[in-house]
């Protein structure tokens, strides 16, 4: 299963309906938690995300919408005595904000959470299961957005692996080694299979319009990005370093992406659909988020494959 689950999405200041930010990725068995905002151990309880799910925690930047949720989390994390470590990933510059977020209260800790301060743009994590890159975008204070990227790889095709007589242990020697021998004859892999594209989903905010935005986003399955103003508004957007919804569409457009989730929109927004049209204005396949809102990440497409196909 491959989702963003939405758990808040309010910019500076919640409302009544949105919380401040927080946004939980599913990928497979992985589970990625972005910029945890206040209240979220609360709003992963209503989206029924366990704590057990997610092993890295990911924050662009320590302005208190993106982090002010740490505490409550790292300490639910100990009261549930979850077992497997946790790395906080983070701006390097915001070590003593992460420090004083870590020990904000006194708890018993039984959590191994893990400080992974990052200097810069550049790839944090090669993977396996995807690689994890880190990209420097414009706002104060220091900011990274985060991207996901799985390798590529080949997707083998049942008709022709049957056609060809290799069943059982053959298949999985095949994808092993490359070659199989079946019948007398030598059989490739590449006969057998279509090239299986890796999939990407980018997390960008808060930023302004920067190159750092579309290399992110670029040919991404999901694009998470800020949309905190309007088109009237842009003049704000550019002071205070944000995005507005047109230029978030923008973004998914040039940057040749599939599918954009619009978020961090300002309490001077209560209907968030001037932003939704605005951000449609430029691409198609726009979601405009509201908490608890699952997200599904776009099925895989490859060449001669239709969406679902067997992988
Ligand atoms: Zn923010």
């Amino acid at each position: 299963m491959r989702e963003l689950v939405v758990l808040g999405t309010a910019s500076q200041a919640p409302t009544r309906y949105r919380n401040h930010n927080g946004y939980l990725l599913r990928w497979d068995d992985e589970g990625i938690l972005f910029d945890p905002g206040e209240g979220t151990q609360r709003q992963l309880l209503l989206a029924g995300v366990s704590p057990w799910s997610f092993g890295r925690i990911c924050i662009t930047h320590l302005h208190g919408d993106h982090c002010l949720g740490l505490p409550g989390v790292v300490q639910r994390l100990s009261l549930d005595r979850v077992t497997h470590p946790v790395e906080v990933l983070y701006p390097s510059s915001g070590q003593v904000y992460i420090d004083r977020l870590l020990h904000a209260a006194v708890f018993d800790e039984h959590v191994d959470v893990r400080q992974r301060p990052v200097a810069g743009s550049g790839i944090v994590d090669p993977g396996p299961p995807f690689a994890l890159v880190a990209k420097r975008l414009d706002h104060v204070p220091d900011t990274l957005g985060w991207r996901l990227e799985e390798p590529g790889g080949r997707t083998m095709m049942h008709d022709r692996l049957e056609a060809a007589g290799i069943v059982g242990p053959a298949v999985g020697e095949l994808q092993r080694a490359g070659i199989v021998d079946v019948g007398g004859r030598r059989v490739r892999v590449e006969e057998m299979s279509v090239e299986r594209p890796g999939q990407v989903v980018a997390f960008i905010m808060d930023t302004r319009l920067c190159d750092a935005a579309f290399e992110l986003a670029e040919r991404a399955d999901l694009v998470v990005c800020e949309a905190t103003f309007a088109s009237a508004e842009a003049d704000l957007a550019r002071q205070y370093h944000h995005l507005t919804a047109a230029q978030a569409g923008r973004i998914a457009a040039e940057a040749g992406a599939r599918r954009l989730v619009i978020s961090h929109f300002s309490q001077r927004y209560p209907d968030e659909t001037i932003l939704l049209d605005e951000a449609r204005s430029e691409f198609d396949d726009v979601i405009a988020a509201h908490d608890l809102l699952h997200v599904p990440v776009p099925s895989r497409l490859g060449p001669d494959l239709e969406p679902g196909r067997v992988s």
